[in-house]
């Protein structure tokens, strides 16, 4: 058995859901109950949310061998072009892994991806030889401070692991980063630079609170500050800006300093769900109806007006 995203679940035909937007990766969850307790993780160890349940998105669970298939029959299509697995840290995760990976791979030339705490570059090198495409790192926390607070690791040591794996295996690692856990924007700027140098995939979320986690009373970030993270993050990952020009004032990011900076924002790219080609989670931090953090489609032109007033700067 397999946990299948609920809307990955429908594209595959497992279920019939209205979506307002598809996925075009295929989310697939492994292992229980986590080991790790991050305040924010509806599986985390300490959390009493659901089972079944991942951000905002519920998981049911379907024979593994009839999602391969259908997974398959999804990429034939063209709906599906990526598959990721969400790997908690549980008994026999990292071999399960494995098994999951290779019995994917051995149906279907479609890339898979791994949102896993690999315990070392070992356990990365046996993931990338499985056919893994990149290793998703959940680093989760800009800075130090808001890792140890909310993850409760050592940064050190999680941030070792994420450089060895970039400069041993070129472009295979995505980074996960979180806004709205206790961060400055200048943190979250400068983490963003930092993984790009080291071509790392920076994909970037909103903190969603989970009822049942440590952190269900806290809020989502405002958005004028996840929109100038993402235009903080398109500038940097598209090489059109560093970090160090942006200027800051408070820990804000106050000018970025590029010209004509509304043009080329114009196209709302810099708004949509970022990450591996084709993620685009739809409603992983979003409701239907509500602020879209990431759009998980291409943004209308109104939508892209729109959200380039909603960062709250002067262009
Ligand atoms: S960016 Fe998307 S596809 Fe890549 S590891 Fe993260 S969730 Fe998976």
């Amino acid at each position: 058995m397999i946990n299948v995203s609920i809307g990955t679940a429908a594209v595959l035909g497992l279920t019939e859901i209205q979506m307002e937007a598809a996925p075009t990766t295929a989310y697939l969850m492994l292992g229980g109950r986590c080991a790790l307790n991050c305040g924010f993780c509806a599986q985390a160890r300490s959390s009493h949310a659901g089972a079944l349940h991942l951000s905002r998105i519920t998981w049911p669970q379907f024979d593994l061998d009839e999602t391969i298939s259908r997974l398959v029959a999804a990429v034939g299509r063209g709906d599906i072009k990526r598959a990721c697995l969400q790997v908690t840290v549980s008994p026999g995760y990292f071999r399960r892994t494995l098994e999951v990976v290779r019995a994917i791979r051995a149906a279907s030339a479609v890339p898979v991806d791994a949102a896993i705490l690999p315990r070392n570059v070992h356990q990365v090198e046996q993931l990338l030889a499985a056919g893994v495409d990149h290793i998703g790192f959940g680093l989760d926390a800009a800075c130090e401070r808001v890792f140890r607070r909310v993850k409760g690791r050592d940064w050190d040591e999680a941030l070792a692991l994420v450089e060895a794996t970039a400069r041993q295996f070129p472009a295979r690692s995505a980074v996960h980063l979180i806004v709205g856990l206790g961060e400055t924007e200048e943190e979250m700027v400068r983490l963003m630079q930092q993984m790009h140098d080291l071509g790392v995939v920076v994909g970037l979320f909103a903190f969603t609170p989970v009822p049942g986690t440590a952190m269900e009373s806290s809020s989502s970030p405002p958005l004028d500050v996840y929109r100038r993270m993402q235009t903080a993050r398109y500038l940097i990952v598209h090489d059109l800006a560093r970090a160090e020009q942006f200027t800051f004032r408070e820990g804000r990011v106050s000018a970025f300093n590029v010209p004509r900076l509304r043009d080329v924002l114009a196209d709302g790219v810099a708004f949509q769900t970022s990450g591996c080609p084709d993620c685009n989670r739809p409603f992983y931090n979003e409701r239907p109806g509500g602020v879209m953090y990431n759009y998980p489609r291409p943004l209308t032109p109104v939508e892209a007006r729109q959200a380039i007033v909603e960062m709250g700067l002067v262009l």
